[in-house]
């Protein structure tokens, strides 16, 4: 049998890689500039820490999550989502005591049972950020502006904001019987999970993607008209921030999270480029969720986005950072001094290769072509001897006479681009 990954799991191989910290370094960037600092937790938890913050009655809990018992008998859980581990090690580590208000973002792997297509993976990785600490609606639209820099930051116009507000403990309730009433003269038309869920989670049914409860639901009570004045006047707080910085958004009051623990403000950034898996990223308020888990009574919000319909968006740019030198040799004598140059240069920073097998002049041209190296140089007996030779800019053939060294291809490097291609941040090209 061919030993091959597990279904759904998958490999970012090293073509694709250059697009992930193209989108890790963005977010680093954004999230770090408004103060945030990355937690690393580990991707394993104990089963309970979900069904306590994610909910019983979800689909994560009820179907997805990879569980298992362990050699001592306990029972563990590959995480499928970041803020509880993130609210375990808060809480653990009293990091409240410190400052009640942490700025906190993580990135890496989560794990869920799903059916594998385009866009939706059993391992699939998220960057995401949290602040703790803040009832105030201004930190909502904060949240809400970063990340729609970070979307910015990577040159994104897709995926577009939609915000909603889902109540508290004090409304939720009312709303939660309205909803109710109207699905049950409706049963008939809802899908088995949707009915089963009436009881235990009715607002699921408005995410529901089975046709039939699309259509179901069509004319719900809206979540929007049922808030108290306290989450109303927060929700019209967050939009007037927004409104203020001019940051686009719809409201979408169908908008409900696949976790029980959101309060208040929700959001998704949403697109229509990728089928059914329109939600590129998407978080809300929590404000229940750290008393939830044994902390004390503070708030937070955050959001996590998903790497993979990232890197679908960015499309089939490359981003590979490329060689801006790459040193042919005549013959082999010429090697010492080749391999010479390249240490001085890799010192210095300047991204070189050189050929590694003795090829043949053609073969190591080739080769340059191949690695789309900026410029290229080759050294035989007479650029030796001379300690001089010619430096071709591989997109124009113009060549630039300089010394055969680490000054000389700097001077190249500095004349003919500016800047040097691995010094860029942005795309090398479209
Ligand atoms: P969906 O409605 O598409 O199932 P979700 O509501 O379950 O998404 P969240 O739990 O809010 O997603 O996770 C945040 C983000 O993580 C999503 O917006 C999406 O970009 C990404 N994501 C979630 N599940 C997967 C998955 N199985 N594969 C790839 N990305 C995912
Ligand atoms: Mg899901």
């Amino acid at each position: 049998m061919a030993l091959t990954a597990i279904k759904g799991f998958n490999d970012i191989l090293p073509g694709e890689s250059g697009r992930w910290h193209y989108i890790e370094e963005a977010a680093r960037r954004v999230f770090e500039l408004n103060g945030f600092s990355e937690i690393r937790v580990p991707v394993m938890e104990k089963t309970e820490l979900f069904c306590r913050s994610i909910g019983d009655a979800t689909d994560i809990v009820e179907k997805e999550m990879y569980s298992f018992t362990d050699k001592g008998d306990n029972s563990i859980t590959l995480r499928p989502e970041g803020t509880a581990g993130v609210m375990r090690a808060y809480i653990e580590h009293k990091l409240h005591a410190l400052d009640p208000v942490a700025k906190l973002y993580y990135l890496g792997p989560m794990f869920r049972y799903e059916r594998p297509q385009k866009g939706r993976y059993r391992q699939f990785h998220q960057i995401g950020a949290e602040i703790t600490g803040v009832h105030d609606p201004l930190v909502d639209a904060q949240v809400l502006n970063m990340l729609t820099a970070f979307f910015r930051e990577i040159g994104l116009d897709e995926p577009s904001l939609q915000i909603n507000s889902l109540g508290c403990p004090e409304c939720r309730p009312a709303y939660r019987a309205a909803l109710c009433s109207f699905l049950e003269a409706r049963t008939g038309d809802l899908c088995e999970d949707c009915r089963r869920r009436l009881s235990t989670n009715p607002l699921r049914a408005l995410d529901c993607k089975v046709p039939g409860c699309i259509q179901a639901t069509v004319g719900a009570p809206s979540v929007l008209e049922h808030l108290c004045t306290g989450c109303d006047d927060h929700f019209s707080a967050v939009r007037s921030y927004l409104d203020l910085t001019e940051t686009p958004y719809s409201i979408n009051s169908r908008m409900v999270r696949g976790l029980d623990y959101y309060t208040r403000t929700t959001f998704e950034m949403v697109t229509t480029l990728l089928g059914s898996q329109s939600a590129v990223a998407a978080g809300g308020r929590y404000d229940g969720l750290i008393q939830q888990l044994g902390g004390p009574a503070i708030p937070g919000i955050g959001f996590a986005m998903g790497v993979e319909r990232i890197a679908l968006l960015l499309g089939q740019r490359e981003f590979a950072s490329l060689p801006d030198l790459f040193i042919a040799t005549m013959g082999a004598g010429e090697r010492n001094a080749a391999f010479k140059l390249m240490h001085g240069l890799l010192k210095a920073g300047v991204r070189v290769e050189m050929d590694y097998e003795g090829k043949s002049l053609k073969s190591q041209m080739r080769r340059a072509d191949k690695l789309k190296a900026c410029f290229s140089v080759v050294i035989g007996g007479n650029e030796v001897a001379s300690g001089s030779a010619a430096f071709k800019r591989m997109s124009d053939g113009i060549v630039t006479e300089a010394p055969l060294t680490v000054a000389g291809f700097e001077a190249v490097l500095a004349q003919g681009r500016g800047i040097s291609p691995h010094h860029l941040s942005t795309p090398v090209s479209e």
